[in-house]
């Protein structure tokens, strides 16, 4: 079959170009004159359409063969749109409603045409403004114990997840994006780092001159690069969460790949902590005190939630092949399978909290940043919330091994603050 060069869209030629597709027609209406569309991406890599017709709206998204946030000097290639379509097929079978509904995937163009959530927003908005939202910790648990279990050794047959392996494999710029942004760039004078200078310039020398914190962050790094333990959203940041009061989505995995299940954990809840960590810049309209004990809550309830369900489906879903059965269950020996079940947790809780610790200072001290920390205009407060997060992450980072829980952690944090 003949394709089509790559042609990136824009409003006027999308209806155009699109007009003819079914999915579109159906959820939209045939007239595609009438057609509005309007170009809404935010993120930091590819183009999203908001498409309106007169039956209703769809999201159109369409990657670019390079960086958005960089330009056309740092290329990256159309697959990505590929991962993140396959990684949205089985999220969806994972945890059935938690990602857009797909309508159309096009592999040469790398346009996915998806359900538009609305009247969603963004999780780090809503977190920015102050709203408390009651569901998000079990949600984002569950999400995380359903994906993560169910994309592993522990649910998936032989063959099932060694093909799954193989397709994700490919992903490498994608990878190598995070493994180079995440665990090396913070911690030397990378040229795409900035940071809040020159109020962070000691803390920041200071953590670049800290030969544990560089030594456990390539142990990280190592971890990440090598431990293909599940497939990943890979991206899961409060970015990529889209909430109401009363529901919860997660969008964007296009850094989709095999690696351990504590990164997509850590990566989630450091992002929580940063929040909690810039509240203190939000507070023009009201003290922040209720959401700073909210958002410490949410942390122990999406790990408590975490543990919970991947207890549940540990002991009623593993039918891969690791810890088998016929070792533990069929021989009567229910302990065994619990005291392994402990032995895996407590390594996701101790890695866990090492990629948190990264995650916070790559988003101070690396390319890309966070709004919770960007919105905060008064420099000096911005750089004193920063400094709280970055001394966090290093303890987590360094500490991880001998933390025993998220009290722990979270009085420390109230202390910082
Ligand atoms: P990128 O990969 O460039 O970060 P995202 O998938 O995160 O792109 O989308 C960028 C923005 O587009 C999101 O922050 C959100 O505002 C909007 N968006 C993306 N997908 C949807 C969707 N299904 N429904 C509504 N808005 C969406
Ligand atoms: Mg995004
Ligand atoms: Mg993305
Ligand atoms: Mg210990």
């Amino acid at each position: 079959t003949d394709t089509k060069p790559f042609v990136a869209l824009c409003p006027e030629t999308l209806p155009q170009r699109l007009g003819g597709l079914a999915a579109l027609i159906e959820k939209l209406g045939e007239n595609q004159g009438s057609w509005r569309v309007k170009e809404v991406g935010d993120g930091n890599l590819n183009l999203v359409f908001i498409v309106e017709g007169e039956r209703g709206k769809v999201i159109v998204k369409q990657a670019l063969p390079y960086v958005r946030l960089v330009g056309e000097s740092w290329p990256l290639p159309l697959k990505r749109s590929y991962f993140e379509y396959h990684a949205l097929m089985r999220q969806s079978d994972r945890d059935p409603g938690m990602v857009p509904e797909i309508f159309h995937f096009d592999v040469d163009q790398a346009i996915i045409v998806m359900e538009f959530l609305s009247p969603h927003i963004i999780l780090r908005r809503a977190l920015i403004e102050g709203q408390r939202l009651p569901r998000i910790g079990r949600d984002l648990g569950l999400f995380a114990a359903r994906t993560l279990f169910r994309g592993s050794d522990l649910a998936m047959t032989a063959r099932e997840r060694k093909q799954d392996l193989a397709l994700f494999s490919d992903n490498v710029e994608l990878c190598d994006i995070t493994e180079n942004l995440v665990f090396s760039d913070p911690y030397f004078e990378a040229s795409l780092n900035r940071h809040t200078s020159p109020q962070l310039d000691g803390i920041v020398a200071e953590l670049r001159a800290d030969r544990d914190l560089k030594v456990e962050a390539q142990k990280l790094k190592h971890l990440f690069a090598t431990k293909a333990e599940t497939l990943l959203h890979g991206d899961l940041h409060t970015g990529s969460v889209m909430v109401t009061m009363d529901e919860t989505r997660v969008i964007d995995p296009e850094f989709a790949f095999y690696g351990p299940i504590a990164f997509d954990v850590g990566m989630m809840i450091a992002n929580f902590w940063m929040s909690y960590f810039s509240q203190a810049g939000h507070e023009q309209n009201g003290n922040r005190e209720a959401m700073r004990d909210y958002l410490l809550n949410v942390i122990e309830t999406i790990w408590a939630t975490f543990c919970e369900e991947f207890s549940d489906l540990w002991r009623s879903e593993r039918n891969g092949i690791l810890y088998q059965r016929s070792l533990f269950e069929d021989r009567g020996d229910l302990l065994g399978a619990e005291q392994a079940l402990d032995h895996v947790l407590h390594e996701i809780w101790t890695d866990m909290l090492g990629f948190a610790g990264v995650e916070i200072h790559r988003r101070i001290l690396g390319l890309a940043h966070n709004a919770d920390f960007e919105t905060i205009a008064d420099l000096d407060l911005r750089a004193r919330c920063e400094c709280k997060a970055l001394k966090l992450g290093r303890h987590l980072a360094v500490n991880r091994r001998h933390i025993h829980s998220l009290a722990e952690i979270n009085s420390l944090a109230k202390r910082l603050e």
